[in-house]
């Protein structure tokens, strides 16, 4: 055997040697070394777990040797950190970040005297845009892959979401007068249907209609957006039982008991809502929602924040309601993430029941992924780490003395955690942040429209508050 002969043997050998090791299977990402969540039916942990992601899907999901079995060309390792679900906020008003931190002064009227007049003024498609791709970035960075919200020019929400890569659903706002995207009354349903037309199939916008709210919207437009979404197929978002006096003013206009059996006799409580914030729920009202197999979303620490109450989230919970966690708008909880929501979640519960054992870190954890997707009727697609999901998936790693130690991840993340301890997130099978450094859109990129938009509304905003402070009804 001459020396090239014998050469071509060894080499030959050495590659059949390596082929029964060699990967068989083809992905685009392998996350390795992560304690993984993966909030399935039985809530399994997998300790040095793995997930593999190909193209928008998770295709394998594990122990650590089935990492050997994949070979991609982007590998994450997750450094002992909690690998899980991204989270999904039920209830938003993202574009309101512009006005975060705003009519803070004790504003007994805030929504009716200081909220409407604001954004009366200042609203522009500009600002929507702009405004959205802010708190966007915001909720990538502290793991939110989903969201859904409630307001105006949402083909402009739609696409600078779309820029930083989150998924959304996206209710066009009804409303009984007229509004920035609207001159007319209840233009939104016009405006809905070009929305609707242009985001049908986007892999991440669901369109939808937001009404928003029974007393805000005549009935005879509430049912015609029930037959429209019906006709369409998309979701309806709608305020409900967020004030006590939404109850009387139902009795005196409806003559029904409650905003929700208003709902259920005029035909429009079905399976594509979701009700946002339900405080003032009675049992019967938790029992239709069931029936109508409607979603909630629970925003507790916005309603302790307005004072509005305590939702009955764990008579939900226990009842199988499609139950998820919100914020509600930055101005009403002034964080867009879940974090401080899940303490409150679980603390305003065990306030309301006065129990300590209710409402665990698993439960609230669940309610956050899960029960959000639940909640959005999207529990197919999103809300676990599970063979077929889309990879919407966090990072969040254990190393910085707040995560430490970690005995049980849920409580972990539901009592000692915070935004910046996010690592990483995932949608889609998209990288959005790596190391905490965005990948599509960077905050430099907006910072400078933010400081003119806040130059431009701190003056009116602060004289609407000196007038606001003065009016005393709360819905009118
Ligand atoms: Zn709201």
């Amino acid at each position: 055997m001459n020396k090239p002969t014998l050469l071509a043997a060894v080499i030959t050998l050495a590659l059949s040697g390596c082929t029964q090791f060699a990967p068989n299977y083809n992905a685009d990402l392998i996350i390795t070394n992560g304690e993984v969540l993966t909030i399935d039916s039985n809530m399994s942990i997998i300790e040095n777990g793995v997930v593999v992601v190909k193209d928008d899907k998770i295709i394998a999901v594990g122990e650590a040797e089935l990492a050997d079995q994949y070979r991609a060309p982007k590998q994450i390792d997750a450094q002992d950190g909690i690998v899980m679900p991204g989270m999904i906020n039920t209830h938003n008003h993202l574009p309101m970040i512009a006005f975060r931190g705003l009519g803070e002064e004790g504003i007994s009227n805030r929504l009716f005297a200081y909220f409407f007049p604001l954004e009366g003024e200042k609203l522009s498609r500009e600002l929507i845009y702009n405004a959205t791709k802010l708190g966007a970035i915001d909720l990538a960075q502290s793991g939110v892959t989903t969201y859904a919200d409630m307001y105006y020019h949402m083909d402009e929400m739609a696409k600078a979401t779309k820029e930083v890569g989150l998924r959304a659903v996206l209710g066009q706002t009804v409303i009984k007068f007229p509004v920035v995207d609207s001159s007319a009354p209840y233009g939104g349903i016009e405006y809905a249907q070009g929305f609707i037309e242009q985001y049908k199939n986007d892999p991440l916008i669901t369109p939808a209609y937001a009404p928003h709210a029974v007393y805000t919207v005549s009935k005879e437009k509430l049912q015609k957006i029930n037959q429209l979404s019906k006709q369409q197929d998309v979701p309806v978002l709608i305020h409900v039982a967020e004030f006590p006096n939404e109850e009387t003013r139902i009795k005196e206009e409806h003559q029904a008991n409650s905003p929700v059996e208003y709902m259920d006799q005029i035909g429009i409580l079905d399976e594509r809502v979701v009700l946002a914030h339900g405080i003032h729920f009675s049992e019967k009202d938790i029992e239709l929602v069931k029936k109508a197999d409607a979603g909630v979303a629970y925003n507790p620490m916005a309603n302790a924040k307005g004072a509005t109450g305590m939702a009955p989230a764990w008579d939900m919970y226990r009842s199988d309601v499609r139950i998820g966690l919100g914020t509600d708008g930055p101005m009403s909880s002034n964080q867009v993430d879940l974090w401080r929501t899940l303490s409150y979640a679980t603390t305003m519960q065990r306030l309301k029941h006065d129990d300590r054992t209710i409402m665990i870190p698993e439960q609230v954890i669940e309610m956050a992924t899960i029960g959000g997707a639940k909640a959005l009727h999207m529990e197919s697609r999103i809300g676990s780490l599970e063979v077929g999901k889309q990879a919407d998936i966090i990072i969040v790693e254990t190393q910085s003395a707040n995560m430490m130690p970690n005995y049980d991840p849920y409580a972990t993340l539901v009592f000692q955690a915070n935004p910046s301890n996010v690592d990483t997130t995932i949608v889609n099978g998209q990288i959005i942040m790596e190391n905490r450094q965005m990948q599509t859109v960077a905050l430099d990129d907006v910072r400078g429209t933010i400081d003119a938009m806040e130059a431009d509304i701190s003056a009116f905003a602060n004289e609407l508050a000196k007038k606001a402070i003065k009016s005393k009804s709360l819905m009118d």
